[in-house]
């Protein structure tokens, strides 16, 4: 897994024309403050459901309740808070098996690993194959998921003419969101 952290004020090989972008195309990626999350988790949960079928594999009740609760927010979430979440009310699931249903729920495609911040969030595309770039507020944690395939043919060239082979490839930006900038 070939993995860029890029945090604020670092310098990167990247061009930084990649990740700005017109200041409205960008808010599109973060969520609207206020906006009906509802429809946003209940949204998720069925396209869970619909990429489990075409793959043929199985949503248990475990895993489907590990992506409830990373879909309770747009703000990314650690394992153990998702544990916690989940025995709140009297489970008593071990943390082997969240990270198990974790697994799962990444390598279906549906979840994010964010190791900067050793967080998971829920994938807004699931089902398309796509790598993963992410923008992450450090003010109020949103982060908006983008797939720019500039940025991946870019990273990807930079690994494979240094003779590395990517099998994977999730880059991570950190700085601050349009509403915690004030726009
Ligand atoms: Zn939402
Ligand atoms: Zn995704
Ligand atoms: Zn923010």
């Amino acid at each position: 897994m070939l993995c860029y952290n890029i945090y604020s004020g670092d310098t990167i090989a990247l061009p930084m024309r990649f990740f700005m972008p017109r200041a409205s195309a960008v808010s599109a990626d973060f969520p609207q403050r206020g906006h009906d999350h509802s429809a946003c988790g209940s949204h998720a949960l069925l396209e869970a459901e619909a990429v489990c079928r075409s793959r043929q594999v199985k949503l248990t009740d475990l895993r489907r309740k590990v992506l409830e609760t990373i879909w309770e927010d747009h703000a990314p979430m650690g394992a153990y808070d998702i544990l916690a979440k989940l025995n709140a009310e009297g489970e008593r699931n071990a943390p082997m098996a969240v990270y198990r249903a974790l697994d799962f729920l990444i390598e279906n495609g549906l979840v994010h690993r964010l190791s900067s911040l050793n967080a998971y969030i829920g994938c807004r595309h699931p089902g398309r194959s796509h790598s993963g770039q992410f923008l992450i507020c450090s003010q109020c944690n949103i982060v908006a998921e983008i797939t720019s395939e500039a940025v991946s043919k870019t990273v990807a060239r930079a690994a494979t003419s240094r003779g590395f082979k990517p099998s994977g490839e999730i880059v991570e930006v950190m700085g601050l969101c349009p509403h915690c900038r004030g726009n």
